[in-house]
């Protein structure tokens, strides 16, 4: 049975948009991964006290995936890692980081992997294109999403800079 996955797609270094693009096409390309709906693109300022970064270039896509939560992660990081992901710092400036935000109904609370995700509710820029797509919903364990958006609204820097359309 396929699961409904939504996923979080960041770059900050490099070609941010193609770097996007490649990931959606990787995705759409395998065998037990079909591509749904995807956002928009948003620009945000680095999360993290890092300093001397790009802004990201942030989106969420829904997949609907047979992989396990597990399967599906490994399959993530080759895909980061094709695109030259280098692991140097946490937070740190990445050609390409995606997350599973929701996995179904799954909660998961391992060192590997944790679902939901764990800051989901802090970051605009994830809670802002997942509402684009997803429409208003209530997040396992969080909360319901557009009461989350309207309490963050303000503190953070996200602005839209292309439709789903347009990449
Ligand atoms: P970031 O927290 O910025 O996404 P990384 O992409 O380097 O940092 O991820 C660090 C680790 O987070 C990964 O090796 C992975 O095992 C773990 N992880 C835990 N939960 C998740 C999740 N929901 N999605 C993706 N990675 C996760
Ligand atoms: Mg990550």
């Amino acid at each position: 049975m396929d699961t409904q996955v939504w996923l979080s797609l960041g770059s900050n270094l490099g070609d941010r948009k193609g770097q996007l693009q490649f990931a959606v096409a990787e995705l759409a390309a395998h065998p037990q991964i079909r591509l749904g709906r995807k956002s928009g693109i948003y620009q945000t300022a680095p999360w993290g006290n890092v300093q001397e970064q790009d802004d990201f270039y942030n989106a969420v896509a829904e997949i609907f995936t047979t992989l396990t939560p597990w399967e599906l992660l490994k399959e993530l990081q080759k895909i980061e890692a094709a695109a030259g992901r280098r692991r140097i710092v946490h937070w740190g400036a990445r050609e390409l980081d995606i997350d599973i935000l929701l996995f179904g109904e799954a909660h998961i609370a391992t060192g590997e992997l944790q679902v939901p995700h764990p800051y989901i509710q802090d970051r605009l820029f994830v809670l802002q294109p997942l509402s684009e797509i997803a429409g208003d919903m209530d997040i396992p364990d969080k909360g319901n999403l557009q009461l989350i958006i309207n309490n963050l609204q303000g503190q953070q820097r996200v602005e839209k800079i292309c439709d789903a359309e347009d990449w």
